[in-house]
């Protein structure tokens, strides 16, 4: 069973509509996705559309948020969470209108330091969807200012550059209960760039965290012998995925590149059913 569960989609800031991540998937012969998209669950439903007609591939409602920690940044990925949940909604609603004013104080600031590139072109290439970094930085190549994305991020946009801004963000353990209560099966996203990991993952299971991203891009055999050994210390689920986005530009690992352990695939729907299940009761 070959299964990416971590992707983005045009619903944040991937490049392909969930519909062409579905046809991605299939051409390259995955069993399952999960659609894990920046603070919102948009794609999830046109992705299951596209998938309805496709009996080799399962799509796995989802959804990824940003968490605020001192050092760092932690993420937190949401599987079979429910997208009609009134309550998710509206915070999802809420970190991304906290992301719009964040991009127009970023979009400020790079005029300061003489990149003119308007609000209204950034908001264009988000195509409504939630609007992240990467829509400022395609803006910044498309104006010359940088000659690649990642440059804008070294340069100007990554977290201690000069018109880099904060934002409103979920602490870790709030986003761990916040998809609980949705009803989803939280995991802790590419855990290797944390710093204090070990002190971390006791509270978040402790708040209910069931799986570990222990299979991230390209992550070498010791990281993931690192990452396995704390999965199993605490009982967490070993998942994997590529994060993919489509950027284009040969800084990804492609569709597929990152999967997760098959045993693990069939915990989390296992899951999924039992806690379905409960909800009948
Ligand atoms: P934001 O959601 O606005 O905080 O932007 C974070 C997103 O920017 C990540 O999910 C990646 O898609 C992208 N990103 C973060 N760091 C880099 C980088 N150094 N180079 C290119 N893209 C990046
Ligand atoms: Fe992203
Ligand atoms: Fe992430
Ligand atoms: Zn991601």
């Amino acid at each position: 069973m070959k299964a990416d569960l971590h992707l983005h989609t045009t619903a944040s800031d991937g490049r392909l509509e969930p519909d062409e991540i579905v046809s991605l998937a299939v051409s390259v012969g995955l069993d399952v996705i999960a659609i894990t998209d920046h603070d919102t669950t948009d794609g999830v439903v046109p992705a299951l559309a596209a998938a309805r007609s496709v009996k080799s591939l399962k799509v796995i409602p989802g959804v990824e948020n940003h968490t605020d920690v001192t050092r760092g940044e932690v993420h937190v990925l949401g599987y079979f969470i429910d997208y009609t949940d009134k309550k998710l909604i509206a915070i999802l609603q809420k970190l991304r209108e906290s992301r719009r004013g964040r991009a127009q104080k970023m979009i400020a600031k790079l005029r300061d330091l003489g990149m003119k590139i308007d609000w209204q072109r950034v908001s264009e290439l988000a195509q409504g969807g939630t609007i992240g970094r990467p829509h400022i930085s395609q803006a910044l190549l498309e104006k010359g200012y940088v000659s690649s994305e990642k440059e804008a991020f070294d340069k100007y946009i990554g977290h201690n550059g000069p018109a880099y801004v904060e934002r409103y963000k979920l602490l870790p353990v709030e986003v761990v209960k916040l998809i609980l209560e949705a009803r989803g099966l939280p995991v802790l996203a590419h855990p290797a760039d944390i710093s204090d990991l070990d002190e971390l993952v006791p509270k978040l299971k402790a708040a209910g965290l069931i799986g570990l991203e222990v299979y991230y891009r390209d992550y070498d055999s010791d990281t993931i012998a690192k990452l396995a050994k704390i999965a199993k210390k605490y009982n967490l689920i070993p998942t994997g995925g590529t994060d993919y986005h489509a950027f284009g530009d040969g800084s990804e690992v492609g569709i597929g590149g990152a999967i997760s352990p098959s045993r693990s695939v069939e915990q989390l729907f296992a899951l999924a059913s039992k806690r379905s299940l409960e909800l009948l009761k």
